[in-house]
């Protein structure tokens, strides 16, 4: 059997169109969705992260705006370019790019920002209302693989569902959603026993632990949904023969470029798996989404329109 396969890209596009019907509508309405987005420092990754957060901010019609303090800046000085977004008015979302240079203290600056305009969903507000099952912002990456779940009409409502990894943006949310769709389910980490065994009983697996190809093909239940969140940089030709011995295709490239993304479950899943996100391609476009959903959700929340208590 082989998996169907659950496309990220696909779904990016379908819902970016809805969100600029929906942009539209609400700006002619006098309200434009916005987003502030601040980068400090310098650090490639973060600066290719962040630009391609505008872009999309730029491709739905929302607005963005863009601080990028340097990188000896203070924690007071963050603190009062929060302070100062949120109170503008007309920024409905604000992005803190992580990580922040050492001098400064995250902790301090992620909580100044308003659970209201908190598009990442890290506030301790956001995850208090995720907890009771309110309507507030929801972290990025869980909230996108719901979205895979439900717009390729997988059933979760009585589903046996193991979450791998418990962090605070991905594990432990990603459960929390899960059980509030009526999912029975398993949290799983480091310290966990038996993990095969677990993992042998869902029908929807959440991989997110930082580990290539750590989910072995023969711990997936024939026909099991398989949502990988892992995005790991395999460079030694050693592992990735080993783990793209059956993909020759795709050894190809790695031999070419000199790295390849390899998810947290083991390639030939492809081959046990009912359903399963390609990594990249899967979760990774999701999250990009997600923010830009967030960041109207927040528009509309902020007024107190009842639209998005969907
Ligand atoms: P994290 O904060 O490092 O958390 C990793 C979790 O995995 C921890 O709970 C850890 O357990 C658990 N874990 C580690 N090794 C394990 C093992 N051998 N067996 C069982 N559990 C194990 O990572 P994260 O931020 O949640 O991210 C997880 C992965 O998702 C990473 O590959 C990251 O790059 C990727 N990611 C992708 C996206 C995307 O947009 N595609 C977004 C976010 C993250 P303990 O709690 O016991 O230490």
């Amino acid at each position: 059997m082989t998996a169907k396969i659950l496309d990220g890209l696909k779904i990016r596009d379908e819902m970016f169109a809805e969100l600029k019907v929906e942009v539209t509508h609400l700006t002619a309405q006098g309200v434009r969705p916005g987003l502030a987005a601040v980068l400090v420092g310098e650090n490639a990754a973060s600066q290719m992260y962040v630009k391609s957060k505008v872009a999309a901010c730029e491709q739905l019609g929302m607005a963005s705006w863009l601080h990028t303090p340097p990188a000896n800046a203070t924690t007071e000085y963050l603190l009062q370019l929060v302070d100062d977004l949120n109170r503008d008015d007309n920024v409905d979302g604000i992005l803190v790019q992580l990580p922040l240079p050492a001098q400064i203290d995250s902790k301090r600056v992620l909580e100044a920002v308003s659970p209201a305009k908190d598009v990442d969903g890290f506030h301790p507000v956001n995850m208090g209302m995720l907890v009771s099952n309110r309507p507030g912002l929801v972290a990025c990456t869980p909230a996108g693989c719901m979205e895979i779940l439900r717009r390729n009409k997988i059933t979760v409502e009585g589903a046996n569902a193991v979450v791998l990894g418990r962090s605070d943006i991905v594990g432990k949310p990603m459960a929390l959603l899960l059980l509030h769709a009526n999912a029975t389910v398993t949290i799983c980490h480091s310290k966990s026993r038996e993990l095969p065994e677990i993992i042998r009983r869902a029908d929807i697996l959440v991989a997110a632990i930082g580990r290539a190809g750590f989910v072995q093909a023969n711990w997936i239940k024939a026909g099991a949904a398989v949502i990988d969140v892992g995005t790991n940089k395999v460079t030694e030709a050693a592992e990735a023969e080993r783990l793209l011995k059956n993909f020759p295709a795709r050894l190809e490239k790695f031999r070419a470029k000199g790295n390849v993304l390899i998810g947290d479950v083991h390639p030939d899943a492809v081959n046990t798996a009912g359903a399963l996100t390609p990594v990249p391609g899967g979760v990774g476009p999701m999250t990009i989404t997600m923010l830009m959903s967030n960041t109207v959700k927040a528009a509309k929340l902020r007024r107190g329109s009842n639209e998005v208590k969907k």
